[in-house]
């Protein structure tokens, strides 16, 4: 047997690393993997001491939240130089909530158009409309739904309300899909805001009062509730505090499907050495917490309590990031480029295993959004994707890269002992280490098994 393609180096598995093994593909799918003699192949890349990890799943992207602006040729380009050959795109998009199966169309036909790297979509609902659109939704291949309970925007990121959120749950429950949920309570946020206008501080940390703890927790013991009532995998699509994944595991705990993700923002950045320093550059919603939250979302993550890891990407232009006023900023940062190279940083800086990384990145998610028969980490007859992680430490600068849309990031000037070598996608290398060689339209739409609840 000849195959297409063998690549050689430390091939991470999602329970043991392979050194000096080998991963075989051929037309696109991996065909073999292991140690000793690879198989004969057309094309052969040896990575040396480089891990080879399956290429990373983001499952939570907002490439179209500025119009006119980033897109899904923006956004995958940084993810192809990030090692990510999948995103999950979020269903706010500027002037065009994704919640009919006609606008799911649309932006399956946008993303085969623009998309570099493979993607599969969430869909939302309207709040007027509650769950009457989901089957239709479903039909169109949406992998997830995503819900807010704290309204952003009344158009682009509407609130959903607890008994329209309990009516889409119960009917997303029918598909054994998941409904994922953005965890802040509405009325705590508008109060904290309204009495830290009033009476200060006016700094950096005028965010983090602004949207308080409570806001958070009590956001996600809503949603785990009406998960329980409704016999739907509840999701929280961010948490920034240990209390959350300490209230996701006692939910599992009593047999409900209650998952987390952790951000890798939260997992790396801090309020006192990252918001006090990079203001509005560095707002996000939930807020980037102190320091002691941090520690414990990597103490849940050792634990098994984190789900998934995420970039939350957007790109916000300058102009809505820079604002001396914290709050008058728009919430959220780009980070699909760093999400894997910093997720392996902080595992190896804390002495556990870069397995977790193909766990984390590639196992779960694809079993989140049902995609196993497609993605999901290095196993045979799966896509051939991958990313190669060499071990060449560098301090990111992301207007550096030219892959990025914004040449701004709140990771800039972070040291990365791990970088991008190479990506490949079904088998074809689309990133050599500095040029991105996939073209806009390379992407596959990635639908989701069908399936019934658990
Ligand atoms: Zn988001």
């Amino acid at each position: 047997m000849t195959c297409d393609l063998v690549l050689t180096g430390n091939v991470v598995l999602t329970d043991r690393v392979l050194e000096g093994g080998f991963v075989a593909i051929s037309d696109g799918r991996v065909v073999a993997f292991g140690t000793g003699t690879a198989p004969a192949a057309t094309e052969s890349h040896d990575h040396g001491r480089a891990l080879i990890l399956p290429g990373a799943i983001d499952p939570h992207v907002h490439s179209r939240s500025q119009a006119g602006h980033e897109g899904f040729a923006g956004s995958t380009r940084s993810a192809v130089a990030g090692g990510v050959t999948t995103i999950v795109d979020m269903p706010y998009d500027d002037g065009d909530l994704i919640s009919s199966a006609a606008r799911v169309h649309a932006k399956i036909a946008e993303g085969e158009a623009l998309a570099r790297v493979d993607f599969a979509l969430h869909g939302t609902c309207h709040p007027d409309e509650g769950p009457l659109r989901v089957a239709e939704m479903v039909g169109a291949g949406v992998a997830a739904f995503k819900f807010s309970t704290y309204g952003t925007h009344p158009v682009r990121f509407p609130r959903l309300p607890p008994q329209t959120l309990a009516a889409c749950f119960a009917e997303i429950a029918r598909f054994g899909l998941v409904a994922g949920v953005h965890n802040e309570d509405h009325e705590v946020v508008d109060a904290a805001t309204a009495h830290v206008r009033a009476h200060g501080p006016a700094d950096h940390r005028a965010h983090g009062l602004a949207r308080p703890e409570l806001a958070e927790v009590l956001a996600m013991a809503q949603v785990y509730e009406i998960g329980a009532a409704t016999g739907c995998h509840a999701h929280v699509v961010h948490c920034s505090l240990g209390r959350g994944y300490d209230l996701a595991s006692a939910y599992r705990g009593m047999g409900h499907r209650a998952t987390v993700e952790a951000c890798i923002h939260y997992l790396t950045l801090t309020e006192e050495d990252d918001v006090a320093r990079l203001g509005g550059l560095a707002k996000i919603n939930p807020p980037v917490r102190p320091r002691v939250e941090r520690e414990k979302l990597w103490a849940h993550l050792a634990a098994g309590n984190v789900s998934l890891v995420s970039s939350d990407h957007v790109s916000w232009t300058l102009d809505r990031k820079n604002d001396p006023d914290i709050l008058k900023n728009a919430s959220g940062v780009p980070g699909l480029e760093v999400l894997l190279p910093l997720l392996v940083k902080g595992l190896t800086e804390r002495g556990l295993p870069v397995t977790w990384a193909a766990r984390l990145l590639a196992e779960n998610p694809a079993r989140h959004f049902r995609l196993t028969h497609r993605k999901g980490g290095i196993g045979i007859g799966r896509d051939g994707d991958i990313a190669v992680l060499a071990p060449k430490p560098r301090r990111y600068l992301a207007a550096e890269s030219g892959h990025n849309a914004v040449d701004w990031s709140p990771y800039d000037g972070i040291e990365l002992p791990w970088a991008v070598a190479a990506t490949y996608q079904r088998g074809r290398m689309v990133f050599d280490g500095t040029r991105v060689l996939a073209e806009p339209g390379a992407g596959q739409f990635v639908r989701p098994l069908p399936g019934a609840p658990e």
